[in-house]
């Protein structure tokens, strides 16, 4: 062994050595329809004004660790319920990270349950902190099995319950009193984190339901909204539950920058609404166009993402690259997914730059 694998062999954990890194594919020179980005950017005069607010910002100084601008704009623009706050995160994916971290703990193993397949982050979020994960497999028809996840709560009682909602990678709502049977399941010992980074898409929350269960934990990101770019997600929670949370957030973990471009953002809310709504519109003409391919089935989707299912997942995912075509292929994911790609809804120009890819790589 050279110096520097003996080096990581006695420095960093066994099981992370043995990991695979988070894959991103490169995109340059593809039509991207691969990461339920929206396609649209802010018009360009609240860019420029936005471009004078980025200027202004103070980079030499600290954030103010309170966030209480920002937070108050998320809480007012975003449906929070009244007295309840939000805690913000670098991305949802800090905060996925952030609930392991203060489940996980020294005196024993604690667990963290999903329906699988879902939102890949939950179960590496999970090993990071050192805590066992529990995937519970959904239906063949992708609908929640919930005898086998109540069975799964008894046996497993886990500190954290992560349900997408609507679901990644499969694009469904789950069924809403299967939620609520889960969160009640929950009562007392864990938490059920109603992930909606797709409410935007949806139309359908949790959120307003925070006052009746101590057990609930609604998170949601501006990421499919239309602000990737920026990382900002937040969640909501019963209060003396968030102030715990909070202990474990860095203080100063979201930047001047995100922090001056969402409340930009935040404040012209409404044309990312509108942004919305016409991918909505989209959604539905993609549906329809999708349907028509003979042997493609087209899942049900509340999401900015279509799930079908192909003939040939493999041959005609390599077949759209060579289009410069990119999707993504999760048929090999998991074993209800066999042979199913997922496509990002866009602009309608990119929908038909991507069904004619389709309708060339179906037919060769
Ligand atoms: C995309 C996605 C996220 C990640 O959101 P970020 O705020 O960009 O980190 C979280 N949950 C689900 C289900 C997602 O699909």
């Amino acid at each position: 062994m050279s110096a520097i694998d003996t080096l990581i062999a006695l420095a960093i954990r066994p099981d992370i050595v043995a990991m695979h890194g988070y894959h991103v594919a490169d995109a340059s020179g593809y039509t991207k329809l691969d990461a339920m980005e929206n396609p649209y950017q802010l018009p360009a005069p609240l860019l420029q004004e936005l471009g004078a607010r980025l200027a202004a910002a103070t980079l030499n100084r600290y954030p103010v660790a309170s966030y209480d601008t920002l937070k108050q704009k998320v809480c007012a623009t975003l449906g929070v319920p009244a007295g309840y706050d939000v805690m913000l995160g670098n991305g949802s994916d800090e905060l996925i990270s952030i609930l392991c971290m203060a489940c996980a703990r020294q005196d024993r193993r604690a667990v963290v349950l999903s329906p699988t397949p879902s939102f890949v982050m939950y179960a590496r979020s999970a090993q990071y902190a050192g805590m066992d994960y529990v995937g519970v497999p959904l239906k063949a028809d992708l609908t929640l099995d919930l005898p086998a996840m109540l069975a799964a709560i008894a046996e497993h009682r886990p500190a954290l319950v992560f349900l997408s909602y609507p679901n990644n990678p499969t694009g469904n709502l789950f069924a809403d009193s299967d939620i609520v049977a889960i969160i009640e399941a929950l009562d007392g010992f864990g938490l059920a984190v109603v992930d909606e980074a797709y409410e935007p898409f949806a139309q359908q929350t949790f959120m307003d339901r925070l006052p009746q269960y101590d057990s609930l934990v609604v998170m949601r990101t501006v990421s499919k909204l239309g602000l990737a770019g920026i990382r900002l997600g937040y969640m909501s929670a019963a209060p003396a539950l968030l102030a715990q949370l909070d202990k474990v957030r860095p203080p100063y973990n979201i930047n001047v920058l995100t922090q001056t471009a969402a409340e930009f953002a935040l404040d012209h809310v409404g044309v990312l609404n509108q942004q919305a709504a016409a991918l909505r519109a989209a959604r539905a003409d993609l549906m329809a166009a999708l349907a028509k391919f003979p042997g493609v089935q087209v899942f049900p989707s509340a999401a900015n993402f279509i799930l079908v299912r192909v003939p040939d997942a493999e041959a005609i995912n390599a077949k759209l690259l060579s289009h410069k075509v990119l999707i993504k292929n999760v048929s090999k994911m998991h074993a209800v997914l066999t042979n199913c790609l997922r496509i990002t809804v866009s602009t309608p120009a990119e929908n038909a730059t991507f069904l004619d890819a389709f309708a060339a790589s179906l037919a060769a």
